[in-house]
């Protein structure tokens, strides 16, 4: 009918502005190198779902090409050359209310044909930082690259290798595996974060002062210099410490890493293969690679808000910044039943904390994270 054309015509109108802001945002968000994007994580996770509804809705409206179908992130820049990943990269599911984790659960348990109390998961706090993966080949870090469209990344490797606490060389008992993908967050720990913004405010300082001196003199050839932006975040921090040109800027930023997950696997002949991600977590410790230590298995529902809530208590004392709580299907043959969707696992769900207001310490103003 003309009141459905109409009416479809419209919602089609709002779906474009809709896309089209998320991309504008993922763009500022993951290609921010000193800058950093004008939207807040609650208003694109607002614009977010806002598209995911109409298009559960109307199906029919859905592009292919999608945010909601999409990883965000650039595939190749000017900066740096472009590697594909051996296996791909994905997103995670963001949810936002204790029942929607529940149900997200039930439908884990319905599609697995288990009791809720029987099903083994991991509990994991998210990390905020920039998602990498790691590449070993017989032992030998040879690549790192950043997540971007999840096929093809960015190729980041000379900055990586700056990293104290990513290993060159993993350390294993019997024969190193052949290849192995490590995938993982890059982050800027809390305490450097503050320092870093704590030089650039210095350097300012310093800067300010040249300035003035110079406006008393009578106009000369020389141009004030301009002050440093602060970063807004710890991840922003990262993001922009990661894709440095020169990795000796990348080499005084006391960037960190934290390994949660696998990509493409090869071990050594004979080297049985972990068959839960609690083991995969034993595996990356014993060589080398570090895990995060919150990490706890959990069953049933009382469990999992029992560690949402642990860390809603104490998400500022930890030693990365956390943007929520992570659960994940634990055995690696359920993973493999649950399978993917072309963005994210079926077999995780993340819950995202509600956004709050937060005072910075160095700044002292108000922003909305
Ligand atoms: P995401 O950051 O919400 O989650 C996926 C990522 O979480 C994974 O790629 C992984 O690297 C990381 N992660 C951290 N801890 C993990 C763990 N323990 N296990 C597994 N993975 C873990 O998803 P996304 O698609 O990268 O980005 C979407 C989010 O980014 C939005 O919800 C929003 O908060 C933010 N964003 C903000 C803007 C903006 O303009 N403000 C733009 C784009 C995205």
């Amino acid at each position: 009918t003309l009141h459905r054309r109409l009416r479809h015509a419209a919602l089609r109108a709002d779906m474009v502005v809709l896309r089209s802001q998320i991309e504008r945002a993922r763009h500022a968000y993951y290609d921010a190198v000193d800058t950093q994007s004008p939207v807040s994580d609650a208003q694109y996770d607002r614009w977010y779902r806002a598209l995911e509804d109409l298009e559960a809705r109307y199906p029919d409206l859905v592009l292919a090409q999608s945010p909601t179908r999409t990883v965000g992130g650039e595939a190749a820049t000017e900066a740096f050359s472009p590697v594909t990943h051996r296996e791909r990269m994905y997103s995670l599911q963001d949810v936002f209310s204790l029942e929607e984790v529940e149900e997200w659960a039930q439908r884990m348990t319905a599609d697995l044909g288990v009791e809720d109390a029987q099903l083994t998961m991991t509990a994991e706090v998210k990390i905020d930082g920039v998602a990498v993966t790691l590449t070993y080949e017989h032992g030998v870090l040879t690549r790192a690259a950043t997540r971007g469209d999840g096929v093809t990344g960015e190729d980041v490797t000379a900055n990586v290798r700056t990293i104290a606490t990513v290993p060159q060389r993993l350390t294993t008992t019997g024969a190193p595996p052949r290849v192995v993908e490590v995938r993982g967050e890059i982050y800027l720990p809390v305490e450097a974060f503050t320092e870093v913004n704590r030089r650039r405010m210095e350097e300012n300082t310093a800067r300010e002062a040249r300035n003035a001196a110079l406006q008393a003199q009578p106009q000369g050839s020389r141009r004030k210099e301009a002050l440093l932006p602060l970063f807004a975040n710890p991840r922003n921090a990262a993001a922009g410490s990661l894709r440095q040109k020169d990795p000796a800027v990348t080499a005084e930023r006391p960037l960190a890493f934290i390994a949660h997950g696998v990509g493409a696997i090869e071990l050594a002949e004979g080297a049985p293969l972990p068959d839960s991600q609690h083991e995969w977590y034993s595996l990356l410790t014993e060589w080398g690679l570090p895990v995060s230590p919150y990490n706890a298995l959990v069953h049933g529902r009382t469990e999992r808000e029992d560690y949402i809530a642990r860390y809603a208590d104490h998400r500022h004392d930890l030693l990365h910044e956390i943007d929520g709580i992570v659960f994940k299907v634990d055995s690696r043959s359920q993973q493999a039943r649950l399978g993917h969707t072309s963005r994210v696992p079926r077999w995780a769900s993340a819950y995202k904390y509600p956004p709050e207001e937060v005072r910075t310490r160095l700044l002292d103003i108000d922003v909305q994270v």
